[in-house]
């Protein structure tokens, strides 16, 4: 699958390429926050990634319990803090990726506004 290099190629890389490969295939490589389809186009296949859910700065396991399929943009904004649970993560990533959409909204808003007038 032509997916695999681009895919593999970015896997962090405390997992191996096999390991990365099984917890992609698991979760359909579908970011397992946002949902974004790693399968859809190579743009979203470039930023397909796996994260630790407890994060390895945070003595979190290699384990498949452990890791999920995730895209980059979700990934950063979870950062290395700890949930009590998965779901709790989740929430937090898709609350921050709406605060943030909202600000990028308004700003191109703004810049939109400001060339219609100017
Ligand atoms: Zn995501």
């Amino acid at each position: 699958m032509p997916l695999h290099l681009s895919t593999l190629h970015f896997v962090a890389a405390p997992v191996t390429l096999q390991e990365g490969i099984k917890i992609l295939e698991r979760d359909d490589y579908k970011c397992r926050y946002c949902g974004l389809d790693g399968r859809a186009s190579f743009e979203n296949a470039l930023v397909m990634s796996v994260d630790f859910v407890v994060p390895r700065a945070r003595k979190g396991k290699k384990d498949v319990n452990n890791l999920v399929a995730c895209c980059r943009p979700c990934n950063m904004i979870k950062g290395t803090d700890v949930y009590k649970s998965f779901e709790d993560a989740k929430a937090y990533v898709l609350k921050q990726r709406e605060e943030l959409r909202k600000n990028w909204q308004e700003k191109t808003a703004a810049t939109r506004a400001k060339s219609a007038t100017g």
